[in-house]
């Protein structure tokens, strides 16, 4: 089988969750599997080294499952992107909307820098928002995108149109 068809084969579809009329993507059937799982991180960290990024942001909480493998592969270190009040140090906060209210996103100022280019892993893009969030972080930092990857795209949800101004031009991968 292709590595599409068996990372495909371990998500499971969990309806009405986390409310109804939502079906859930569950990627945890993947991360149990170890092949699928090395097959998932090996891939994503071919892009990062594809596109020459010199570090990994992970988006919490799990892009940093898939984000820390990816960092460790590709050689590259990991920067964590979390939800607000979570880093303890000096942070860039950047607030988006979600269909229903808002969310905030913060990193710590000093993990990113000038002349870093840098690659956001998460594990869905749904609406896109948070992905969006993140690139207004890595830029803010004065750092460059170096692309977006994803195991997997809802495309019904137009995450990547949504994503696309703020991509400019920098490649978003979903295997
Ligand atoms: P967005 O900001 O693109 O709407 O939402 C993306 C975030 O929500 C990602 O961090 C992702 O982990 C999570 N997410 C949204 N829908 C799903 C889903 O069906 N399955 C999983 N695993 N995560 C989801």
């Amino acid at each position: 089988v292709s590595t599409e068809e068996l990372l495909l084969s371990r998500i499971r579809d969990v309806a009405d969750h986390p409310i109804p009329g939502v079906t859930f993507k569950d990627i945890t059937p993947l991360l149990a599997d170890p092949e699928a799982f090395a097959a998932l991180t090996g891939a994503l960290a071919e892009l990062c080294v594809r596109y020459g990024a010199t570090k990994i942001v992970g988006l919490e909480a799990r892009g940093f499952i898939l984000a820390a493998p990816v960092a460790v592969t590709a050689k590259l270190g990991f920067v964590p992107v979390r939800k607000a009040g979570k880093l303890p140090g000096a942070t860039l906060s950047q607030a988006y909307e979600l269909e229903y209210g808002t969310a905030e996103i913060e990193v710590h100022a000093e993990d990113l820098a000038t002349g870093d280019r840098v690659m956001v892993i998460d594990d869905v893009l749904a609406t896109g928002g948070t992905a969006e969030a993140s690139l207004e972080l890595i830029r803010r930092a004065g750092a460059e995108v170096a692309g977006v990857a994803v195991l997997m795209e809802l495309g019904f949800l137009g995450g990547r149109a949504r994503l696309e101004p703020a991509l400019r031009g920098a490649p978003l991968d979903a295997l």
